[in-house]
């Protein structure tokens, strides 16, 4: 249920909707917009009643039903979009980010002339993989630590901030330490004890969508950290199962916008795990661009066939450089009856 108190509702009529919340067996979740607060009662085995007739309370505008199963990842609860701050990045404001580095950390040399030449084309963060969930045993697992250690180099030499994967609860500490932001693997988004704990990790949390799970399912995990205390998430769409085998996943960008519409959380693509293709990189950033993406996350390598993992769907240097130049390259304009309109002019009458 949310309580939406009246613009002109008092510091204390707020304080007292928030006290009758718990009263009645609810966590409350207060977001103060610019002009009115909304007051979320949130939780299992509350008595909804006790909240429906706090409509006769002094300062409430109404009391609403939150219609979504994930309640605090809804707009209903927050209508303004939620900007995540990683470092001085603001992913979910006006400008669009990328992410940009390795699959998996390889040594200090593969890793160091990444981080310098994605931050000369521009990218915000960096990305790499210490800990890597790979479908074969045999298969580089990540260099653990030693990744960690090698990720805050590069961000110390380049000032990017890092995203890297964490696969257990075991490692949240130790990568908390070195990390800027946790990435939730998409192998992972249903391991409901990692999520529990990196709620109360106190670092922004990349949650990528399972290969095989619903948006419902996305935004179910996403409240998990958001009930558990942390609304700093940022999703990731990074391709879905589907009959097609001639690229690696699906990248599904109606995710991207639907996302967007029913979340207040900022939404970013993989274009390199959704397609597995680099050719397809250029295409499908624009187009995640386009559908609203607040960003992307690439795959970059100095030398995509020697890389340890995903080397074939890896951009070199030089394709990260030309991709980060045409990212912004304005779609084709449309042809309107015998005419043609500019992108960004309405279509004229005649
Ligand atoms: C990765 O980012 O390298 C990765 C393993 O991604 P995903 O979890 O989307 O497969
Ligand atoms: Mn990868």
């Amino acid at each position: 249920m949310i309580v939406n108190m009246s613009e002109s509702a008092t510091e204390q009529e707020i304080q007292h909707i928030i006290d009758r919340v718990r009263e009645a067996g609810f966590n409350p979740h207060v977001t103060r917009g610019a002009t009115k607060t909304i007051i979320a009662a949130v939780g299992a085995g509350g008595r909804r009643h006790e909240i429906e007739s706090l409509q006769a309370a002094p300062g409430v505008e109404n009391v609403v039903a939150i219609a979504a199963p994930y309640k605090l990842v809804s707009r209903q609860t927050k209508p303004h979009r939620t900007i995540v701050h990683v470092g001085d990045v603001a992913i979910g404001g006006p400008q669009v980010v990328v992410l940009a580095g390795p699959c998996s950390v390889e040594t200090r040399e593969q890793i160091l002339e990444t981080a310098h030449a994605v931050k000369a084309a521009g990218a915000s963060m960096l990305r790499g993989g210490a800990y890597k969930p790979r479908t074969s045993p045999y298969e580089f697992q990540g260099l653990g630590e030693e990744a960690l250690k090698l990720l805050a180099e590069a961000r110390e030499q380049t000032g990017l901030p890092v995203v890297t994967e964490v696969m257990g609860t075991e490692d949240v500490d130790l990568i908390g330490d070195y990390a800027d932001m946790f990435q939730v693997g998409a192998r992972n988004m249903q391991n409901f004890a990692l999520l529990r704990r990196l709620a109360t990790a106190n670092k922004p949390v990349l949650l990528k969508r399972g290969p095989s799970a619903t948006v419902k399912e996305w935004l179910l995990a996403a409240e998990y950290l958001l009930s558990g205390g942390n609304p700093n998430v940022v999703l990731c769409e990074r391709g879905i199962k589907t009959f097609e085998t001639e690229t690696r996943n699906t990248l599904d960008l109606a995710a991207v916008a639907l996302a967007r519409e029913l979340t207040h959380l900022p939404v970013i693509a993989d274009p390199s795990h959704g397609t597995g293709k680099p050719a397809l990189i250029p295409p499908m950033s624009r187009a995640a661009i386009a559908c609203g993406a607040d960003g992307i996350i690439v795959e970059v390598h100095p030398c995509p066939e020697r890389a340890w993992s995903d080397g074939p769907q890896s951009l070199t240097i030089d394709a990260f450089r030309n991709l980060m130049q045409t990212l912004s390259q304005p779609l084709r304009p449309v042809a309107v009856g015998n005419g043609t309109i500019r992108l960004g002019q309405a279509a004229s009458a005649d």
